[in-house]
């Protein structure tokens, strides 16, 4: 039997995979004890009410399968957020879907309308999951550049590049890894090209409450043709410091939606069903999001503040919880090197910017996490200060 299997011939659907970067950085940082601001995760917790809701939902017998749909008081909650916020109304029956994290929903919306030959617009550097689920799907990813250092959209190239094949644009904004946000002007652009097309547009907004200096997230949903083709996917994790709880959801018009359950109840049928449970209880007070960009903002400022004086260079992150920096004049190195050396070296680790761009393109520059503890911002700093 087992040298049945040792002769077995693997045919892959999808080969030359490297394994995520964030897995690789976030290994080497703890193998050399470094400071880990590579991948993006808090290192401090969820607000404790959060964690009581969840526990008091589990011990209040939201233990069996959630609606496939999800919690609908959950949905219910959500669909006031898009009220408050952009003044846009998503059906929590029909319209709303709650996911296991943003990866899940963006993995189904792609494996739901792209299939052998559709082609698929998105901007480079772009975050790692999209690709992968277009290529599994048969899908032709085409990339489009964002050059350093704004990371702006051409959208003279977009229109170049959309013709009968293109499916699909994927957009992120605020965007991971550049922290760079799109603009009024942006989405009214994009809104354009996609008329009278039918053209898919996917919306990856997990940081929608991640955005500085007084700016207004320019969600897909607030422009109304734009929102007829759009899918707009969230992620609990990122809002509520809970990475690990893998919670997010998605939202489209009806008719975009019901296909797209088609596949999820095959997918993950629902997701954990107490998380959704207390989280419906706890989004109800608008506070609990609405703060956030002040707290990011002060964090980015710490870390910028701390490290003005060093050799890094850089422009304030716009949005997320990264900051690109620049490293160009301290040296020559290939980013995924440098980034390996300071991690074994000088025990900070972060992530280079050239695996969002298929390892090619090498700006010099490197993404550092910032939502960390003032005094992991400091040690960082002083570990940067002497680079
Ligand atoms: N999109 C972007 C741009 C991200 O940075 C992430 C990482 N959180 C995701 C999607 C995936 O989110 P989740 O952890 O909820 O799956
Ligand atoms: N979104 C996180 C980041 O950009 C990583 C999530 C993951 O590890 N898959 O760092």
């Amino acid at each position: 039997m087992y040298s049945y299997i040792y002769n077995m011939q693997l045919t892959p659907k999808i080969i030359n995979v490297e394994t995520s970067i964030f897995t690789v950085m976030s290994a080497l940082a703890s193998k050399h004890k470094a400071i880990n601001l590579s991948q993006g995760f808090p290192n401090f917790e969820s607000d404790q009410k959060l964690i009581d809701a969840v526990s008091k939902a589990m011990n209040s017998g939201y233990n069996q399968y959630a609606p496939m749909a999800g919690n609908l008081e959950l949905r219910q909650a959500i669909a006031k957020k898009f009220e408050i916020l952009y003044n846009t109304s998503y059906h929590p029956e029909t319209e709303i879907t709650v996911t296991a994290g943003a990866t899940q929903a963006i993995f189904t919306i792609i494996s739901t309308f792209i299939k052998t030959g559709d082609e698929v617009i998105l901007f480079k550097p772009a975050y790692d999951c999209y690709e992968p689920a277009i290529k599994l799907n048969g899908g032709k990813p085409v990339a489009i550049a964002l050059k350093a250092p704004n990371y702006k959209i051409d959208w003279k190239l977009v229109e170049e590049a959309i013709n009968h094949n293109t499916k699909m644009i994927i957009i992120n904004t605020p965007h991971n890894p550049s922290g760079t946000v799109m603009s009024k002007p942006d989405l009214l652009k994009l809104q354009d090209l996609t008329n009278g097309t039918d053209i898919i547009v996917l919306s990856d907004e997990v940081y929608e409450h991640i955005i500085f200096d007084g700016e207004q997230h320019q969600s897909a949903c607030r422009f109304p043709q734009l929102k007829e083709r759009s899918f707009i996917t969230a992620s609990f994790g990122k809002t509520f410091h809970n990475t690990g709880w893998k919670t997010g959801y998605c939202c489209a018009p009806k008719t975009l939606m019901e296909v797209y359950r088609n596949v999820h109840q095959f997918n993950v049928f629902s997701v954990h069903h107490p998380t959704q449970k207390g989280l419906a209880d706890y989004i109800v007070e608008p506070h609990h999001y609405l703060d956030l960009s002040n707290f990011y903002q002060e964090k980015r400022d710490t870390f910028l503040n701390l490290i003005k004086d060093s050799r890094f260079k850089f422009k304030p992150s716009k949005g997320t919880y990264f900051q690109v920096l620049d490293f160009s004049e301290i040296t020559s190195e290939k980013d995924t090197d440098f980034a390996k050396r300071l991690t074994i070296e000088k025990r900070i680790a972060s992530i280079p910017l050239s695996v969002f761009n298929d390892n090619q393109r090498d700006d010099s520059v490197l993404r550092f996490c910032f939502a960390k503890t003032e005094g992991t911002l400091k040690a960082a700093a002083e570990i940067l200060n002497n680079i």
